[in-house]
């Protein structure tokens, strides 16, 4: 039985005009992450980086993203729980009617609390990477560990 959310995207998928809009944004909204996974790509680092996009400046992006319809929009880092703005960003894109995803870090700062916050803001899912099939290689020692500058 297909979600509420695939359901959009097999709707979405079905309208696509490739030639006018991109069928997914993906927005790395910082470099900060408290991990720091061999595989990372982000070239993570514990700060944010000081020419991160503002709230503002993330808000207007959202308001392209809103304007060109796109189905898929993801919120990623990397961890998006690193930025104090998050909820409000999310909140935001709800509001505009954007559908968003978030792939934020497995750490400490995704409590419970934290996920029903971004609930209640209007997140449409959230994803997880999990790097390894047991709980000892999922952990940041396992998994993770690169020394950071
Ligand atoms: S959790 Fe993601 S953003 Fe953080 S260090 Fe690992 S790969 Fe990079």
């Amino acid at each position: 039985m297909m979600t509420d959310y695939e359901g959009h995207l097999a709707q979405a998928r079905a309208k696509m005009n490739y030639s006018e809009r991109p069928f997914i944004v993906i927005w790395e909204m910082t470099q900060a992450c408290d991990l720091a996974c061999v595989h990372c790509r982000a070239c993570a680092k514990p700060l944010r980086h000081p020419l991160e996009l503002t709230t503002t400046e993330g808000e207007q992006l959202i308001d392209q993203v809103a304007d060109l319809h796109v189905p898929v929009f993801i919120l990623s880092g990397g961890d998006p729980l690193k930025r104090p703005d998050l909820f409000t960003l999310v909140e935001y894109a709800t509001m505009r009617g954007v559908r968003t995803s978030l792939t934020p870090s497995a750490t400490p700062l995704l409590t419970q609390a934290a996920i029903a916050e971004l609930q209640s803001c209007g997140l449409a899912r959230l994803a997880v990477s999990l790097d390894g099939s047991t709980g000892r290689s999922t952990t940041p020692s396992a998994a993770s560990r690169a020394p950071t500058t």
